[in-house]
């Protein structure tokens, strides 16, 4: 990519970790940071915006940037692509933002290849039994999708290891404060 102001951070963590609430802290405390918009082809869940959460597309959609080499990265994840538009990570760079990616492990594993001292960031769950109930409360996704989700997450959590810092969300006060740290140290 071409010259860089702001960082690059991977932010990573199993569906219903809480990844979102804690960037969400993390932003207020540190307006310089800006969240990645990815590219997806699974249906919007109630509340979410098109252009905000994620640009929502079809899969021809999403296979024509793959083509035109439009992606930083991309994934199947639960039967859906999602991908990081280049263009977009760039620009908000250049504009001298902290970019987080927040993303799957198998397009984490893809950026940390091009760019081997990236800050990754793995957000972990207290337990997998707290995780199962934070993703159930959430009350978004039936128990086929709650269950894939289950499964997904103790695969992933398999590279935690993978990335340079391991924030554990019990407190989400610490986890927020543990971010912070890491950015601001790095
Ligand atoms: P969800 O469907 O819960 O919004 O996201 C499912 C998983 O896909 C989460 O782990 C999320 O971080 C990840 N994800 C979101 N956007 C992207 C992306 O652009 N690329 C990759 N590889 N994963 C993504």
């Amino acid at each position: 990519m071409s010259s860089k102001k702001g960082k690059l951070v991977l932010y990573s963590g199993a569906s219903g970790v809480g990844k979102g609430t804690v960037f969400s802290g993390v932003k207020e405390r540190n307006p310089n940071v800006r969240l990645s918009v990815s590219n997806t082809t699974r249906a919007p869940r109630e509340g979410e915006i098109d252009g905000v959460h994620y640009n929502f597309v079809t899969p021809e959609e999403f296979e024509r940037l793959i083509d035109l080499d439009g992606y930083l990265e991309y994934a199947r994840y639960c039967g859906n692509y999602y991908g990081t538009p280049k263009k977009q990570v760039e620009d908000m760079l250049d504009a001298g933002f902290d970019v987080f990616l927040e993303i799957e492990v198998k397009g984490a594993l893809q950026v940390m290849e091009k760019y081997p001292d990236i800050l990754s960031i793995f957000i972990v769950p207290p337990s997998l039994g707290e995780l199962e109930r934070r993703l159930r409360s959430r009350g978004t996704e039936d128990e086929e999708t709650i269950l894939k989700r289950l499964e997904q997450a103790k695969e992933e959590m398999e590279y935690k290891d993978r990335y340079k810092f391991n924030v554990v969300n019990d407190d989400l006060q610490t986890a927020v404060d543990e971010v912070l740290n890491i950015i601001k140290g790095e």
